[in-house]
């Protein structure tokens, strides 16, 4: 049996009829920037999200340096995140030539620790940027309680965990801004780039919807501030349209394969399984676990035909780019140990029942 990390094709056929029509539809009408298919998407997303306004912009990467640069952090200030996660959030604050300053996980959540984001906190601290990774929301009470006490800015880094709650709000829904990935394997993929930037604030919402446009949302050709081109396309948010109601049972199926996988691996010993917390609904856009001898474990489930992956082997602060930030081995223990022993196995809401079963059966003949 082969298990394929993720299965596009067989969630295309679930959408297809409506997306070809869509599609179909834009390409006729022959505009293609911004329009009717982005204003619906926009509207659809900021209602899923529980947010007052989404603006649908052209990455998961420029919705975070949008929400950065609507707040104008820039050279001087700093910017406190995660060191395990994806390159962008880094990218992003870099970009905007504000200090990255890391702080250290929780192991057990694989998520920023809060209670080591104060000792963190200086004079130049203006944000932070939890990530809630593989779909697990952060400690968002903690979160916001510390940011409201130091008066710092919180923007959410939501790309792999749309419709994820904390309590009974989805993520992306509690800081200054939610940024959102469409990346194609992302919770909802578009099928190229794509990201939108939420928020409650009518009046950051007016600006990220001016900065992704050259600032110049009305195409006056005056342009007050320097901005970007980052625009959700037109056929991307008609595909996004096509996806949206499925999102609910989309991530049903990842947490029903969740605990699917949480039965068959409790009761192998080298493996540890995700933590469950209550009143969190957490998507999975990764079934991470703690593994021992990973390197090995995964060479072997390759070779079974499944498609594990490590997510993330190599931890922000060790980043040939940001190796002027000058942090050494030691410096954040618990993420560089989630790199070394940490493995994500297959999880995709087209799963079939006997995938699961199969990926559990061959971790236990690697033990046995
Ligand atoms: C995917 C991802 C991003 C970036 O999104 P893109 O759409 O690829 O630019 C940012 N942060 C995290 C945690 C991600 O997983």
């Amino acid at each position: 049996m082969k298990v394929p990390p993720i299965n596009l094709a067989a969630e295309y056929r679930e959408i297809k009829q409506e997306a070809n029509k869509r599609l179909k539809a834009v390409l006729e009408s022959g505009l293609f920037i911004l329009g009717e298919e982005v204003r619906e998407f926009e509207e659809g997303f900021a209602k899923l999200i529980g947010a007052k306004h989404a603006l649908g912009v052209a990455s998961g990467t420029d919705a975070l340096l949008l929400a950065l640069m609507a707040l104008e952090i820039g050279s001087g200030d700093e910017v406190i995140t995660t060191p395990h996660t994806y390159v962008a959030t880094g990218m992003a604050i870099a970009r905007t030539c504000a200090q990255l300053v890391f702080v250290d996980i929780n192991p057990e959540t694989f998520n920023i620790d809060p209670d080591l984001i104060e000792r963190k906190i200086t004079k130049r601290t203006k944000a932070i940027i939890p990530v809630h990774l593989y779909g697990l929301p952060c400690d968002m009470t903690q979160i916001m309680k510390i940011a409201r006490k130091h008066n710092l800015r919180v923007i959410e880094d939501c790309a792999q965990a749309t419709g994820a709650k904390w309590g009974r709000k989805a993520v992306g829904s509690f800081g200054d801004f939610g940024c959102f990935s469409f990346y194609p394997t992302k919770i909802i993929g578009a099928y190229g780039d794509g990201g939108a930037v939420v928020t409650n604030n009518a009046k950051l919402a007016e600006l990220v919807s001016s900065l992704r446009n050259q600032s110049d949302p009305h195409k006056t050709y005056i342009h007050g501030r320097i901005a970007l081109n980052s625009r959700l396309d037109t056929l991307q948010a008609a595909i996004l349209n096509a996806k949206l109601k499925h999102i609910s049972q989309w991530n049903r199926n990842r947490i029903r394969l969740a605990e699917n996988y949480d039965r068959l691996l409790k009761k192998i010993p080298q493996i540890r399984v995700p933590v469950r917390p209550e009143e969190i609904m957490q998507v999975y856009h990764q079934y991470t676990v703690w593994v021992s001898r990973r390197d090995s474990l995964l060479s072997f489930l390759k070779k079974e035909g499944i498609a594990a992956g490590v997510y993330y082997p190599i931890p922000l602060h060790f980043q040939p780019c940001f190796k002027h930030l000058g942090y050494r081995k030691g410096d954040f223990p618990h993420a560089e140990e989630a790199c070394q022993n940490t493995i994500s196995l297959p999880l995709f809401p087209q799963m079939t029942p006997d995938q699961p079963a199969y990926v559990a059966s061959k971790i236990k003949q690697f033990y046995s």
